[in-house]
């Protein structure tokens, strides 16, 4: 646009092109001007208007009425375009959290039973493969032969019951746990604290057939589905295929410590007992070891209670509704194999000498 420059100082005034660039007034007078359109005073002078910057600068610009109209126009349009961008970017923003929140949350819990199922077991036995030599590093077994030939005998017992597909291997391993946990493939692993603390063949072997159930109903498989989507997803939004996010996750989520959710304990709890069941076994040891359970983390350090409890007023309910559904039976285990598990353990291992070993 054409305008008239006048510097303030002298009477003298010359002919200037003005324009507007991201709302700020452009023109050239010894050097270039640049006057943010938000700052300057405008006052009309019959048809014209004039302009002058804030302050007491006595230069100003002279721009006919309608030649300031459509300068300024371009700039609110401008204004408005930059307002209507910053809105749309929010909102996108907001939309895709939103969507990965219920892909997070919604969706991948909704579809890793399916996924579970669908997962062929040569796949489920090799991520249960990379897992346990992980684990076996951080719970070395214990050395009592005849106690761990034991227990692997009661998991074939359940396995072939159940009819899973896999080989279920029961192993008694050290760790600072109160704890029994499966590993995607069938390999169900019970700790030297739990072993110490079950009072009788019935207690352990209820807990062993409620993991045999979450293999059974691959529950275990579920779990790394939900913590691996997670972690694709992770990735997908934070590290761009570095694989980073899925580290994260095994590690976090811990292979030993799978949160299966109310529904599938209670399904594993049922299913467990049937399992014992079907073999002529007694299911009445899982309500007096949840019980245990629920009273040793009272007790003591309710932490090293893991996968088994995960909070009271759930583990109380379950203890009744086992407690209801329970059926006598055989023992799961001769006095024999129970002195001999009770012993698996007892191999003199000495956690502090393994940590100071590895320094
Ligand atoms: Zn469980």
């Amino acid at each position: 646009m054409e305008a008239r420059f006048h510097d303030g100082r002298t009477t003298a005034s010359r002919p200037v092109k003005v324009w507007v660039e991201d709302e700020v007034l452009v023109f050239h007078a010894d050097g270039e001007q640049r006057w943010p359109l938000e700052t300057v005073r405008v006052e009309m002078v019959d048809d014209r208007v004039r302009v002058a910057r804030a302050g007491d600068d006595p230069a100003r610009l002279s721009i006919a009425l309608s030649d300031w109209r459509d300068l300024t126009e371009h700039a609110v349009r401008h204004h408005r375009a930059v307002r209507r961008r910053e809105l749309w970017l929010v909102g996108a923003l907001a939309t895709s959290a939103a969507v990965i929140a219920g892909v997070v949350f919604v969706g991948i819990p909704a579809a890793s039973g399916p996924l579970a199922r669908a997962t062929p077991p040569d796949l489920e036995r090799k991520i249960g493969r990379n897992l346990g030599g992980q684990v076996s590093l951080a719970f070395p077994a214990c050395k009592g032969v005849a106690g761990q030939a034991a227990l692997h005998g009661l998991g074939q017992r359940l396995g072939k019951t159940s009819g899973t597909p896999f080989d279920i291997r029961v192993r008694a391993v050290h760790a600072p746990m109160v704890n029994a946990f499966a590993l995607p493939g069938g390999t169900i692993m019970v700790t030297d604290q739990l072993i110490a603390l079950a009072a009788d063949p019935a207690e352990l072997s209820a807990v062993i057939a409620h993991e045999a159930a979450h293999v059974e109903k691959r529950h275990v498989m579920q779990a790394v589905w939900r913590s691996f989507g997670f972690g694709v997803l992770l990735d997908a939004v934070v590290g761009g295929g570095t694989g980073a996010g899925q580290q994260a996750v095994l590690l976090l989520g811990s292979s030993t410590n799978l949160r299966y959710g109310r529904a599938s304990e209670a399904e594993a709890d049922a299913a467990g007992q049937d399992l014992l069941t079907e073999q002529g076994l007694s299911s009445q040891g899982m309500a007096p070891f949840f019980q245990r359970l629920v009273n040793t983390s009272e007790s003591k350090n309710a932490g090293a209670v893991k996968e088994l409890i995960s909070d009271h007023p759930d583990s109380q309910r379950r203890a009744a509704v086992s407690r209801a559904r329970a059926k006598p039976g055989a023992t799961a285990f001769t006095p024999t194999e129970w002195v001999a598990i009770k012993a698996t353990c007892k191999d003199g291992y000495d956690p502090l000498k393994r940590v100071r070993s590895l320094f």
